[in-house]
């Protein structure tokens, strides 16, 4: 799948060429990086060609993190680079190439068609990011509430709208699906979404070029301002004065203000109290950490959309081993996709547990299997030292098999490094634990119930 048509690509790649001068200057660039061609973006994945090694090894070590970061700035989601280096016959992109035409037609993203003059660039939308394609569960529901009713309010309901939650939760896909629904229903408001770090460069940069007129009245006349990632303001205090300025005038001329950040207004590291005090004054939204449920929903809708028939247990593989999360687990689905289409070969869990070894790894040390025994421990009230012993009590064998059986479910670790674990035991004694879970949640509801609990303790 590819991330972004080859024209758009190109308009953005010229943007940020023309950002890269600016930060690294004209020598540098017309050495580096104006040499440079971009080739395509993929699923996270930036190609640029370069006409030599040498070229291509330079801007790979000195300016691979600026390429990237300013590329996400326009709001796509780069998460590495890769420069060719091209020969004559297999260059650049161009618009009309039959073979590229055939990915511009499936491109899923999109450039804002309202942009305001000077802000070509601003307002990338991604054309998948819509609230038909949010799914929607206990840790995001009221998020998503709000952001709908945003969205859907002629004059602002609640002023400013602050989304905050941890990384790859959902927060710049809500604040895209606002912005999708807003031109479908209020076409007419103009609607500026931008990340942070892309608001203070402008402005740092409007400075340089002793044009602050024009950037205030810029941010001053939409409707509806967007600011993504707004922990970024913190420190730089000229512009947090601006954004403290920018931001009153636009409440208080009841324009909608819509703000992200990974953490709560009053958790802003280095920002100044007036300003996280205003930031709380509307309604501060959060988005929790995901729940089983909602991973697997999230997996089954996208699922859907891929021409590859994956089994609901690959899926409930996944949703239950992937927790950390969205953006790693449509990676993680992304590959296995990829995998089946290149292989031609049926997804088991074997295959996906091999496909997916570094993900599910780096997933793991979120659950340990001390972790587990801890909390076992702690939900049937006996100590832990009685869980590794010798002891065939039956509150403590049943706190052992099902300890054994939830290290099973939710890490990746091996039957006979789980008896180990479990004061040196076979691995058999843990199949036949495994083996006796699994008959008794069958058969005993309340049991199967006291598991759920326990194990959704353990995830979140
Ligand atoms: P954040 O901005 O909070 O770091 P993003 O909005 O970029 O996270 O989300 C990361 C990825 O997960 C995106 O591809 C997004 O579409 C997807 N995603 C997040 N939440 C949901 C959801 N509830 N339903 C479907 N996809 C989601
Ligand atoms: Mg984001």
């Amino acid at each position: 799948m590819t991330d972004c048509d080859n024209r758009k690509l190109k308009q953005i790649w010229s943007e940020v060429s023309e950002d890269i001068k600016i930060e690294i200057g004209k020598d540098s660039y017309n050495t580096w990086i104006s040499k440079l061609n971009i080739v395509d973006l993929d699923e996270g994945m930036l190609k640029l060609s370069a006409p030599s090694n040498f070229i291509r090894d330079n801007a790979i070590s000195r300016f691979s993190n600026l390429i990237i970061r300013l590329f996400n700035s326009y709001g796509s989601n780069v998460k590495s680079l890769n420069i060719e280096v091209y020969d004559n016959n297999n260059p650049k992109i161009t618009e009309n190439s039959d073979s590229k035409n055939k990915v511009a037609t499936q491109s899923e993203t999109s450039m804002s068609s309202n942009d305001l003059p000077g802000l070509k660039g601003i307002s990338v939308l991604d054309k998948k990011f819509t609230f038909k394609n949010f799914v929607v569960g206990k840790p995001n529901e009221f998020a998503y509430a709000a952001a709908l009713r945003i969205a859907e309010s002629e004059i602002p309901a609640y002023n400013p709208l602050f989304l905050y939650g941890g990384v790859g939760l959902g927060k710049t896909h809500l604040m895209h699906a606002i912005a999708w629904r807003i031109k479908e229903i209020f076409p007419e408001k103009k609607v500026i979404y931008i990340s942070a770090e892309k608001f203070m460069y402008l402005f740092i940069r409007s400075l340089r070029y002793k044009d602050a007129m024009s950037f205030k009245e810029l941010f001053r006349t939409v409707d509806v301002l967007m600011i993504d990632d707004v922990q970024f303001i913190g420190g730089k205090d000229t512009t947090q004065e601006e954004f403290f300025h920018t931001f009153n005038e636009l409440v208080d001329n009841n324009r909608q203000v819509i703000l992200s950040a990974d953490k709560s207004p009053s958790n802003l590291d280095g920002v100044e109290d007036r300003l996280k005090s205003r930031l709380g004054w509307g309604l501060v939204a959060d988005i929790h950490p995901t729940n089983y449920e909602l991973r697997l929903g999230i997996l089954q809708s996208k699922a859907k959309r891929h021409k590859i028939k994956i089994s609901d247990k690959v899926l409930e593989f996944l949703a239950m081993k992937i927790s950390s999360n969205i953006r790693e687990l449509e990676g993680a689905l992304n590959r296995i996709v990829a995998h089946a289409t290149l292989v031609g070969r049926e997804i088991t869990i074997d295959v996906a547990q091999e496909v997916l070894s570094d993900i599910l790894r780096s997933n793991e040390k979120y659950i340990t299997i001390d972790f587990i025994q801890r909390k076992v421990c702690e939900f049937y009230n006996i100590k832990l030292s009685d869980l590794n012993a010798a002891k065939r009590q039956k509150t403590i064998a049943t706190a052992r098999q099902v300890a054994m059986y939830l290290c099973k479910q939710l890490t990746t670790k091996s039957l006979p490094d789980i008896g180990q674990n479990f004061g040196g035991r076979d691995h058999s004694t843990v199949i036949h634990a495994v083996k006796k879970i699994k008959e008794r949640i069958s058969i005993d509801r309340e049991f199967a119930t006291d598991l759920e609990i326990l194990s959704k303790s353990i995830e979140n």
